[in-house]
């Protein structure tokens, strides 16, 4: 079976080729166990064929994504996991700001709170767990990190600057931990190698051998993970 991705609105999504003897015209289907697409082709069907239909698919995968996406809900009797961990969301009326408290894996919140108090919270947790993840794979490779920020990209997980300074986005926190631990991994394989080549691959096999697992998670969940 070949696999290939489908971009819809600047996403990619897993696209799964399932030639068929049977079917009479091709259709697509949304796979709800992991948000992958899959392509029915019957017998026959040219590339052009299946690049138009998809072509005209795109507004129906848009719809469909937006139906499964779940997103991340923040309030009162909510649950929201941070790192592998949840924490159950209450609000405290005598409260200014949200605080976190990992003893009784509360996160309490304000009645009227900004975004940006809820996210230095979650910066927090991201300074402590994602700098971990970093020292842990750059001992791996025996290279130094020089530096390590944390912020809140709009499209992007980590990167690598000549400089050896790696920057993560906190949001990563929202992800399961191995997810988390890939993207460190990605960028500390950078200090080796600044590009995308088969050399620089082996090196984050080396660091996290399921990494494929984990890209593909990332490229079907992340968006919603930017959504809160
Ligand atoms: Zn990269």
């Amino acid at each position: 079976m070949r696999c290939t991705v489908f971009t819809c609105n600047g996403r990619d999504i897993p696209l799964e080729y399932k030639p068929s003897l049977r079917a009479k015209r091709l259709s697509l289907r949304l796979s709800s166990k992991d948000a992958s697409l899959i392509l029915t082709i019957p017998f026959q069907t040219t590339q052009t064929q299946i690049n138009s239909f998809l072509q005209h698919c795109t507004p129906w995968v848009h719809r469909q994504l937006k139906r499964v996406e779940p997103k991340i809900l923040i309030g009162h009797g909510e649950t929201l996991t941070l790192h592998g961990t949840p924490f159950q969301c209450v609000v405290d009326p005598l409260r200014r700001k949200p605080a976190l408290c990992e003893m009784t894996k509360t996160l309490f919140l304000s009645p009227r709170y900004g975004k940006e108090d809820l996210y230095a919270v979650f910066k927090k947790v991201a300074v402590e767990k994602l700098m971990s993840y970093i020292l842990k794979a750059a001992s791996h490779v025996g290279k130094k990190v020089e530096k390590v920020t944390i912020r809140d990209p709009k499209s992007r997980w980590g990167s690598c600057s000549a400089g050896k300074t790696i920057s993560l986005s906190w949001r990563l926190i929202l992800a399961p931990p191995e997810v988390a631990y890939y993207v460190c991994a990605h960028e500390v394989a950078h200090l080796i190698y600044m590009n995308h080549s088969k050399e620089f691959w082996r090196v984050v096999g080396e660091l996290c051998p399921a990494y494929r697992t984990h890209c593909t998670w990332l490229k079907i969940n992340g968006p919603s993970l930017m959504r809160i």
